[in-house]
């Protein structure tokens, strides 16, 4: 068996020890989870989610007369806001997903990065995503990267040509260092021969999976202002998921071509 996510995180450690752009990264508040996603589907191939941000200002929907332009019905006050996500002592602010099988069979053909990384091995794809979403943590450790546009101010993109150049320059810097072979060779198998070698890929997921803890509505008791007297004023409907996640609601999954399910813990 091999705990896909465990190897990323132990590389990610490395990564961030040998990378000196990334050394402000502190990984005990970064959280790594497996998704599924099928090889042979569209689709990320990993995702950063910042948890640290602050809550939204308070909002509601709202319906209008189409005739009228009068509004006929609102919902209640409410913000949005981001789950609390802690293991053991850690505060996680940083949830980074990766998506099994699809991920394992990267190459840098598939994911047409050969021209960033010409005459590398195709495993390097998996090594630039993995970076990809450490670049994405913000140096303040709060929300995604923010992007410069020149005289102060930060673009709303969370992409741009300077992101990826970036990320391949803390790629090649990393490969210059000759990490120690063991870290990164599970790179370099795809899906099946993963299987064939080490029997299942297992990785750390939710136990309400395929949910993981995302932003959710909270109800304001107490409303800022009357929008519009005598509007009928519609529930929200409270969070169906979890809003505070511990260790607990950690379970391992075992990933196939195109299923996963959870693998018995022992007592
Ligand atoms: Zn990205």
């Amino acid at each position: 068996m091999i705990n896909y996510t465990d190897h990323i995180v132990r590389l990610m450690a490395d990564v961030i020890a040998r990378v000196p752009d990334l050394t402000y990264i502190d990984l005990s508040r970064v959280l790594v989870f497996a998704r599924l996603g099928r090889s042979d589907a569209e689709g990320a191939y990993a995702t950063c989610h910042a948890l640290g941000l602050p809550s939204s200002e308070p909002s509601y929907y709202f319906w209008r007369d189409r005739r009228t332009g009068q509004m006929t019905r609102r919902s209640e006050w409410f913000v949005t806001k981001s789950p609390m996500v802690e293991v053991g002592s850690s505060r996680i602010d940083y949830l980074i997903s990766f998506c099994l099988p699809r991920f394992c069979d990267q190459t840098l053909a598939r994911a047409q990065k050969e021209h960033v990384y010409s005459g590398a091995a195709p495993w390097v794809a998996k090594l630039d995503t993995i970076v990809h979403e450490l670049y994405h943590v913000d140096p303040s450790m709060q929300g995604i990267r923010k992007l410069p546009l020149g005289r102060g101010r930060v673009s709303t993109r969370t992409h741009s040509p300077q992101f990826f150049r970036d990320v391949a320059r803390l790629v090649k810097q990393y490969l210059a260092c000759r990490p120690d072979p063991a870290l990164t060779q599970f790179l370099t198998h795809d899906f099946v021969e993963l299987n064939a070698r080490f029997g299942r890929v297992t990785g750390a997921a939710f136990r309400h999976f395929p949910s993981f803890p995302q932003r959710y509505i909270e109800v304001l008791s107490d409303h800022p202002v009357d929008v519009e007297p005598g509007v009928r004023v519609e529930q929200v409907k409270p969070p169906g998921v979890p809003t505070r996640y511990t260790a607990a609601d950690l379970a391992v999954r075992e990933f196939s071509k195109k299923t996963s399910r959870r693998v018995k813990q022992a007592a």
